[in-house]
């Protein structure tokens, strides 16, 4: 594990929601209290119980589960940061997790990319959301950590009163850029089956312009269609997240133009996209030689680190891929040079 360790890697793909540790929201669940204030998408604020069902879920994601019950999971962690002090205390505990050393250890990764979806709560607007994950953020030297914004894909184009829109978001991402804040990319992440795709192209291209990295999710379940998979490939991205059922014309673009593939192993086998370790499409892109970053996704319901998912790199099959030190190392220089701050 020290080899692991030692060795310079980037973590590109972790959601901040899905990474706050599990003794932060213990601590928040203390002092919860159901009011009308805490409520999500205007249902009943959550009960004691239910957020203590809610941590349960998230800290036993497994058997009875998969990618589409996932989803929800999210509501007890959205329920319990609602408030800026919450935020920044999470934001600040999920940073400390990935760039602070621990006694003798060094730090999980030396450069953090961390994405968040714009929330507006209660208490915050979606602007101040940003602001307050943003100041923790660069609370960290440049060449350690940096923001992306990422687009839920249950995100309306059109204006809402109630929830952020894709535009707020690009546009939001777009400024802080041209004011020289830590913004250095846009996401698209949530429910792999909702939404319309194709109203995305002139929000990408302008984020695009404007200089920002774009990573899209694709096709993460069987169910995505391929064509909606090639009209997202067709706006340029230049990372994929997951990409795990590509067609062969989509394989081969991705090859081609060299779009670089975050994988998450623990978590595509949790949410039973990928059957086994030896069945994961990591070996297509080794085979050809093809960037990818391994990543942890979401470190709270898949119970991993990034330490864990380069373990089963080297670790011997059945338990890992049995892939040699050089492999890995490659594979970790190249989750740095995929950084987005590598384009800015
Ligand atoms: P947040 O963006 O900081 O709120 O992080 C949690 C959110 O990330 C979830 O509500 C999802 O929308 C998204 N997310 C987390 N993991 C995945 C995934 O594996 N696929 C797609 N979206 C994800």
């Amino acid at each position: 594990l020290s080899w692991i360790k030692n060795l310079p890697k980037a973590e590109l793909h972790a959601h901040l929601n899905g990474c706050v540790p599990i003794s932060v929201l213990r601590e928040f669940a203390q002092s919860y209290q159901p009011h009308p204030s805490t409520s999500l998408n205007s249902k009943p604020p959550l009960s004691h119980q239910d957020i203590a069902a809610g941590l349960y879920t998230l800290e036993n994601f497994d058997k009875s589960q998969d990618i589409h019950s996932f989803f929800s999971a999210f509501e007890t962690v959205y329920t319990l940061i609602s408030t800026r002090e919450a935020l920044a205390t999470a934001t600040r505990a999920v940073l400390a997790q990935f760039l602070e050393s621990n006694t003798a250890d060094p730090p999980e990764c030396t450069y953090l990319e961390l994405r968040t979806t714009p929330r507006p709560t209660s208490t915050l607007s979606a602007m101040e959301y940003i602001h307050t994950v943003l100041s923790e953020v660069e609370k960290y030297p440049p060449n350690r950590a940096a923001l992306i914004l990422s687009l839920d894909r249950r995100m309306s184009v059109d204006s809402d009163q109630t929830a952020v829109t894709v535009e707020e978001t690009i546009d939001a991402a777009v400024q802080l850029k041209k004011q020289g804040r830590r913004i250095v990319g846009v996401d698209l992440c949530g429910d792999p089956l909702a939404g319309d795709m194709s109203l995305l192209e002139p929000y990408i291209a302008k984020a695009k312009a404007a200089g920002l990295g774009i990573t899209l999710h694709v096709a993460e379940t069987p169910k995505n269609p391929p064509e909606e998979t090639l009209q997202l490939l067709s706006y340029g991205p230049h990372r994929l997240g997951h990409a795990t059922f590509l067609d062969e014309e989509a394989k081969e673009k991705v090859v081609k133009e060299r779009i670089a593939v975050e994988l998450c192993l623990s978590s595509n086998l949790l949410c039973k996209t990928v059957p086994t370790l030896s069945a994961h499409h990591i070996a297509f892109y080794l085979e050809r030689n093809h960037s990818v970053a391994v990543c942890t996704d979401d470190t709270l319901p898949f119970r991993t680190s990034l330490t864990a998912e380069y373990a089963l790199l080297l670790a011997s099959p059945p338990l890992g891929l049995g892939l040699s030190e050089a492999q890995v190392a490659k594979i970790a220089k190249g989750s740095m040079d995929a950084a987005f701050t590598v384009l800015n």
